[in-house]
């Protein structure tokens, strides 16, 4: 078993919402991630995946602190043996850990500045954090860059002169150069051209192979995260509702909600016709999240207990976790339809 780099204890996140007609009472909370818990092992890729608003990208900037959790614990396993509160971690302490983990933003065109070269945007976190001189900044630029499939005699032009792909490289680079254990890649490659994204999946698994990397990939293309992927969490309403090693997840499915998702997946095999699960009614508002199990109201198979009860996170074995009073019962409808 790999050794754990990340343990993520009961991370909570809430909004406050204000409105015109609340000035007297208290402002209204929304909770986007609600006690989400799991570990994060060495040289692993772990996906994140769900519909836009499930939490998945809060979750990751909570992770890296792009964003303030407002409450629980990111427990980094430090390289000598160690283990601290990423998110209590302050001043010189913090700027230790920063640099070893790292963020990939989904959009290449807003996430590199236009002022700036494509070399000084790949080194500025190596001036920022190691004391080096310009040639071994120099060297370890043009090291990065060749990993990472970049012309090296490009690196002086700016970033409006790249393509959506050759952006995404230099958003790799600069997010490599100081060395990270961990990388969130978030939506990494979904504004790119089909081809495009299949060069920067192989470059990614290249990489990882190469420096050890791991990876939390949070997407909501099922076909890619099949490919890249080690484990994979399914979030609904800011809960991991199921987590699972990824063969295991998509042949055997046992949360409707995952079975819902995997529907959408095409077959690899255009003789095999699929039935695409069309959930029901709208997804349902945090501020206001239903009683019970929260996905009850699009459910196929909820019963009186969903409605009251909500169930917990529980093992299953194989390192399967389910949110759903009946995953031991339910025959669900995995890919390449398998059946459990
Ligand atoms: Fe559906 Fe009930 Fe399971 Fe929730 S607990 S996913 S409503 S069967």
């Amino acid at each position: 078993m790999a050794k754990r780099l990340l343990d993520v204890v009961n991370l909570n996140k809430e909004f406050q919402v204000k409105s015109d007609k609340t000035f007297f009472r208290k402002p209204a909370s929304i909770r986007v991630l609600s006690d989400v818990s799991f570990e994060l092992y060495e040289g692993e890729t772990l996906s994140i995946v769900g519909e836009s608003g499930c939490g998945k990208t809060t979750l990751g900037r909570c992770i890296v602190r792009g964003m303030n959790a407002t409450s629980g614990q990111v427990l980094y396993h430090t390289e000598d043996g160690g283990r601290v509160d990423f998110l209590s971690l302050r001043g010189k302490d913090f700027k230790k850990l920063r640099k070893e983990i790292q963020m990939i933003f989904q959009d290449p065109y807003s996430s590199l500045s236009p002022r700036m070269s494509v070399y000084d945007i790949i080194s500025e976190p190596l001036l920022a954090n190691f004391k080096l001189s310009k040639s071994e900044v120099e060297e370890k630029v043009t090291d990065i860059a060749q990993k990472t499939g970049l012309n090296v005699s490009y690196l002086r032009r700016y970033p409006h002169a790249f393509s959506g792909g050759q952006r995404q490289r230099i958003a790799i680079a600069r997010s490599l150069i100081s060395n990270p254990r961990l990388i969130v890649c978030d939506e990494a490659v979904s504004a790119l051209d089909v081809s495009i994204k299949a060069q920067i999946i192989n470059l990614l698994k290249d990489l990882q192979q190469q420096l050890q990397i791991t990876y939390i990939f949070i997407s909501h293309d099922l076909s890619i995260v099949q490919n890249i992927s080690d484990r994979v969490a399914v979030m609904h309403l800011g809960k991991i509702v199921e987590l699972a090693h990824v063969e295991l997840l998509f042949k055997q499915p046992k949360h409707p909600y995952t079975e819902a998702l995997l529907s959408a997946v095409p077959e690899p095999d255009p003789d095999l016709k699929k039935d695409r699960i069309i959930l029901e009614g709208e997804v349902p508002n945090p501020a206001n999240p239903p009683s019970g199990c929260h996905f009850h109201p699009r459910c196929a198979y909820k019963t009186d207990l969903c409605v009251k009860k909500e169930p917990e996170l529980m093992s299953i074995g194989d390192g399967h976790y389910v949110a759903c009073h009946y995953a031991n019962d339910l025959k669900l409808r995995g890919v390449n339809h398998d059946e459990s």
